[in-house]
């Protein structure tokens, strides 16, 4: 009973931090309270898994902020229908959020063993529609694309080529762009019949964006 009382007020305070923050399509709210950031979370800060703040996991990587993974779902404009591709799986967590918004949502990190582990969440949670790669994801899937949505969820100098030419026309990217160890810009790219269309949203700092398959597992 106490465990149930505890549980409720956490997860009253996790949705009252996100909404006093920006967060305000109910949709997105709804995908955030159902997916426990606490499955993603292993180890020593677990039990801060429901405090708004980025926290350390595997291979020197971070799980976001909560309130940034909701600012962005709800930048992108995800429909019921749409085809996604996340760039930086990581824990998994914002793929998961993801998974309750759209039809089928692809991601990718190049390290093997962040792509295994969220796997095993994914599985926990019966999230079917989400499948998990290894791979760079600064060359996008050309297997699986064109995309209604990118999200890039490390930071690049500039929007990848090979991302924005996944997009398809009228899609929509979300990512950090910047130098990557100062402060980025979360900016969201629209392609259009003829070009793309980029607007700022918000200062933001996330991990760089690294070439290639890491080695180190
Ligand atoms: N979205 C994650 C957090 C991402 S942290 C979550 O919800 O937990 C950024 C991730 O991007 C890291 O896991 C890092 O390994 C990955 N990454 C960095 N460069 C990459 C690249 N070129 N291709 C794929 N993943 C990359």
């Amino acid at each position: 009973m106490i465990d149930e009382t505890a549980d409720a007020t956490r997860k009253m305070q996790f949705l009252f931090a996100l909404r006093s923050r920006g967060v305000t399509d109910a949709a997105v709210l709804s995908a955030m309270e159902k997916i426990d950031r606490g499955l993603f979370v292993r180890g020593l800060f677990a039990e801060r898994a429901y405090e708004d703040m980025p926290l350390p996991i595997a291979c020197g990587q971070t799980i976001s902020q909560p309130s940034v993974v909701g600012l962005m779902t709800q930048a992108l404009q995800v429909s019921p229908r749409d085809k996604v591709m996340e760039v930086g799986t990581g824990s998994g967590y914002q793929a998961a959020v993801l998974s309750q918004l759209a039809r089928r949502v692809y991601t990718v990190d190049r390290h093997r063993r962040l792509v295994r582990e969220a796997r095993e969440v994914f599985d926990a949670l019966d999230l079917a529609n989400i499948t998990a790669f290894t791979a760079d994801g600064s060359f996008g899937l050309p297997d699986q694309a064109p995309f209604d949505r990118i999200l890039v969820t490390a930071a690049a100098e500039d929007p990848p080529g090979p991302l924005l030419a996944q997009l398809k026309i009228g899609g929509i990217m979300v990512l950090p762009v910047g130098q990557s160890d100062t402060v980025q810009s979360l900016i969201r790219v629209r392609r259009l019949e003829g070009g793309f269309d980029y607007d700022e949203l918000r200062p933001v700092r996330f991990v760089p964006l690294v070439e290639g398959l890491a080695r180190d597992e």
